[in-house]
């Protein structure tokens, strides 16, 4: 049986550089605290707790002084950088780049339409720690916007000014931003809209499919609370009936190789290459025997 890993699969650059970041400071320190999991990953996770990485909440963060602490790929609010200034906690700046620069946007945006009554309105979704770290940049008065109903919340007879979470899904952004437009339209109030979704993710989706066309039986493997998995898998069973989610080789089940010519192995954003290729062995293992 030919078992191929997807290509487009493993860590996006945001995720890697903040593990890199964590790897880097328990080499030198041995142990490391970060603000939330850094991926959603139990197999990556107990890797990194393994390292010395120890996961604290917002309320344990609060309580300690003079320490590390890693701040992951999503970024964090304002408020998270004046708590370790005031307790003396030094932070490995881990907020990918390119949510540093969104936060940066937003930032300015806001600033901008406190001057001229306007909304920042953020299409992502509610408690993500993405979406925290950038309504965190409006004060929290940014709205949320996670499906079409929630366009109620806007008052389109002031401006507005979208963004999107960065591993939002271009086509509910799209259809967003239609509808808001069609209320701008009739107000006719300024709108400012911003796909800010990463280049990464949006080119993930088409890739997928085809890669899942392509095979016979599809092992997607993610952790259980990724948002981002579960949508890459649905992209997979829409195409392919023989795709399965797994967290990790224990989940193999031998049976669902039988009569099947083609594996194809693929993961969501936060799913390391090394799982991959372990559930690729375990494959070739059970196929050949
Ligand atoms: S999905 Fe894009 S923006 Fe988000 S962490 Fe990864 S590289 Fe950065």
């Amino acid at each position: 049986m030919k078992i191929d890993i997807d290509p487009g699969a493993g860590f996006c650059f945001g995720v890697k550089r903040a593990i890199q970041l964590a790897e880097e400071a328990l080499t030198r320190d041995g142990t490391l605290y970060c603000l939330g999991q850094v991926v959603h990953n139990e197999e990556e996770e107990s890797r990194l707790k393994n390292l010395g990485l120890q996961v604290i909440d917002n309320e344990f963060f609060k309580t300690i002084k003079g320490t590390t602490v890693l701040i992951r790929a999503h970024g964090e609010p304002p408020e998270t950088y004046k708590i370790a200034g005031k307790n003396n906690i030094r932070l490995v700046e881990g907020t990918c780049p390119i949510v540093l620069r969104l936060q940066d946007k937003i930032r300015k945006s806001y600033e901008e339409a406190r001057q001229h009554k306007g909304q920042v309105v953020i299409f992502g979704k509610r408690n993500h720690p993405e979406v925290i770290g950038l309504t965190g940049q409006t004060m929290d008065e940014a709205i949320i916007v996670d499906d079409e109903k929630d366009i109620e919340k806007i008052d389109f007879t002031k401006p507005v000014c979208l963004y999107a979470q960065t591993t939002k899904n271009k086509d509910v952004f799209e259809l967003i931003k239609h509808k808001i437009s069609m209320g701008t339209d009739i107000k006719n109030t300024h709108f400012d809209a911003n796909n800010t979704i990463c280049r990464h993710v949006l080119n993930r989706d088409e890739k997928l499919k085809g890669f899942a066309k392509g095979h016979d039986l599809i092992l997607f493997a993610g952790g259980k609370h990724s948002s981002n998995g579960k949508y890459l898998f649905s992209l997979c069973q829409a195409v392919n009936n023989h795709s399965h989610y797994i967290g990790g080789v224990k989940d193999l089940n031998p049976e669902w190789f039988e009569g099947i010519q083609s594996a194809g192995i693929t993961g969501a954003t936060s799913t390391p290459e090394w799982l991959l290729e372990k559930i690729a062995d375990e494959v070739k293992a059970l196929t050949e025997s």
